[in-house]
C-alpha cells in the first residue's frame, strides 16, 4: 500500500549552514541504514522535506523498525504515492485510502493540502474544503475538528501526489556525524554500550576501544565484544573497534605496585591509552559508561584519580543513572541479553579483594614512579599491536 516514507525531523537549532550539514548527514544515515533492509530505496532531499522512497518491494515492518534507530528522525510517515489523473481520481484514492487505513471509521479529522505544483488547478483551501466534504458524505460516523484532529490527513501535490496521515515515533536526537567523533571506551558490560548509544543520540560517531589480556580473558570475552559493537552500530553506523593487547601493563602493574591500587592504575593505563588513539585517529572525546558509586573504581574519588590523567574531555552520560534505568535502556536497545553473557571482561586475578575507595591522586602518582622503568615502551607496544576491527 504504502510507497515512501516522509522523514520528519526536528528543526529547533538547525538553520542556515547547519540545516544543509544537519540534512546532509540525516539522508547519509538513512541510506545508509536502509542497505541492511531488503528493497531497493531513494532517498531525496527536497524544498525542506527528506523521502524515502521505495523503487521495490519492501517489507514495512523491517523497514520502519530500521528506520526508528536512525538519530534526527522524529516521525516516520509511510506515503501512499498517487499520479495526477485529476481531482475525480484523487477523491476516490483518498476515500479507498481512508476506508482501509481507518476501518472504524468514527474519528475526527482535518484535510491538509499542500500545492507545491503552483499549476495544479485547484488552491489548498479548496482541496481541502472538496475532499472534507467528499470524506463526510462517504463516512457519516467521521467529523470535523480542525483543532485536534484525531486523523490529520496531508496530500501534497507536488509532480505526483503524496498522501499520508500516520506518524510512527522516531528516536529523536541528531544524525550521527553532525557532532564530531568521540572514543568509546568499550567492555562486556551492561553499561558501556548504553554509554556509547547516548553519546552516538547527540549526533557523535562513535569510535571504540576494548582492552584485553589474554590468556587471562578469552576469545569468547573479545567476541563478546565485537557482539556489542555491531548491536549498537545498528544506531550509529559503522565503528571502528581498535583491540588492545593489555596483558603485559596488567601485570607489571600487578608486579610493581600495590595490589588495593591496582584497579585505579589499571584505569588510568585505559584511559591515557584510548586517549592517545583518540587523538590518532580524530576524536575529540572519550565515553565511558561509568556511574557514580556503582563500584570501588567509580566513586567521586575514585573517578577523580582516573580523570586526572586526561586531556581531553571525558563524557559519561550515564553518572547519575541507577543501575535498573541502564537496564532498561540496554534491553530498550537490545544489547543486554549480549551484556549478561557470562564471559569475564577482566580478569579477576588483577581485581584487589579490598581495593581503595577512597584513592589519593598523590599516593596513587606516587606509585606509579615504579613503573617507570618500562612502562613507556609497554604502552607503545600495546598502541602499536593493538588490532582494528570494523564492524556494522
Ligand atoms: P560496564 O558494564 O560498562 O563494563 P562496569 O560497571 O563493569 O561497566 P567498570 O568495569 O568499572 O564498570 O568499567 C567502567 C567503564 O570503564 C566501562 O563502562 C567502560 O567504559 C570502561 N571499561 C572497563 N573495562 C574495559 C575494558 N576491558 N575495555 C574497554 N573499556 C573498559
Ligand atoms: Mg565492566
Amino acid at each position: 500500500m504504502f510507497q515512501a516514507f516522509l522523514i520528519k525531523y526536528g528543526e529547533i537549532g538547525i538553520k542556515g549552514k547547519n540545516r544543509y550539514l544537519f540534512e546532509d548527514a540525516l539522508v547519509n544515515q538513512i541510506k545508509h541504514t536502509l542497505k541492511h533492509v531488503e528493497g531497493q530505496f531513494r532517498v531525496t532531499k527536497e524544498q525542506g522535506r527528506i523521502y524515502a522512497e521505495a523503487l521495490e518491494p519492501f517489507d514495512f515492518a523491517e523497514t520502519t523498525q530500521a528506520l526508528q534507530r536512525v538519530f534526527g528522525i522524529v516521525g516516520i510517515c509511510p506515503v501512499v504515492i498517487l499520479e495526477d489523473e485529476g481531482f475525480e481520481r484523487l477523491a476516490e484514492e483518498v476515500l479507498s485510502y481512508i476506508k482501509r487505513q481507518y476501518p472504524q471509521g468514527n474519528q475526527s479529522f482535518k484535510v491538509h493540502a499542500r500545492r507545491a505544483k503552483k499549476t495544479y488547478p485547484m488552491e489548498s483551501m479548496e482541496i481541502n474544503r472538496e475532499l472534507g466534504g467528499r470524506i463526510l458524505e462517504a463516512f457519516p460516523e467521521m467529523h470535523v475538528d480542525v483543532h485536534t484532529p484525531d486523523v490529520l490527513l496531508c496530500v501534497e501535490i507536488r509532480q505526483k501526489i503524496y498522501v499520508y496521515s500516520e506518524v510512527i515515533p522516531g528516536p529523536g536526537g541528531m544524525p550521527v556525524g553532525t557532532n564530531g567523533k568521540s572514543m568509546l571506551l568499550l567492555s562486556g558490560g551492561i553499561d558501556s554500550p548504553v554509554a556509547g548509544y547516548m553519546v552516538a543520540k547527540r549526533g557523535v560517531k562513535i569510535d571504540a576501544v576494548y582492552f584485553h589480556a589474554p590468556p587471562y580473558t578469552s576469545e569468547r570475552a573479545k567476541q563478546k565484544v565485537v557482539d556489542l559493537a555491531r548491536k549498537v552500530s545498528l544506531y550509529t553506523g559503522p565503528i571502528y573497534l581498535y583491540v588492545v593487547n593489555f596483558t603485559d601493563i596488567q601485570l607489571y602493574i600487578y608486579e610493581k605496585c600495590p595490589h588495593d591500587e591496582l584497579t585505579i592504575i589499571m584505569r588510568r593505563y585505559m584511559m591515557r591509552i584510548a586517549e592517545e588513539i583518540a587523538r590518532k585517529t580524530g576524536s575529540l572525546g572519550l565515553i565511558t559508561g561509568e556511574s557514580i558509586g556503582q563500584v570501588a573504581s567509580q566513586t567521586v574519588q575514585s573517578l577523580a584519580a582516573t580523570n586526572e590523567v586526561c586531556t581531553m574531555p571525558v563524557f559519561r552520560p550515564l553518572i547519575a543513572f541507577d543501575k535498573e534505568d541502564i537496564v532498561t535502556i540496554s534491553k530498550k536497545i537490545d544489547t543486554y541479553e549480549t551484556s549478561i553473557q557470562p564471559f569475564e571482561d577482566c580478569c579477576t586475578i588483577f581485581v584487589a579483594k579490598h581495593p581503595v575507595t577512597k584513592p589519593n591522586v598523590n599516593i596513587i602518582k606516587r606509585s606509579e614512579v615504579h613503573l617507570q622503568e618500562k612502562i613507556d615502551e609497554l604502552v607503545q607496544t600495546a598502541l602499536e599491536t593493538a588490532e582494528l576491527i570494523v564492524v556494522g
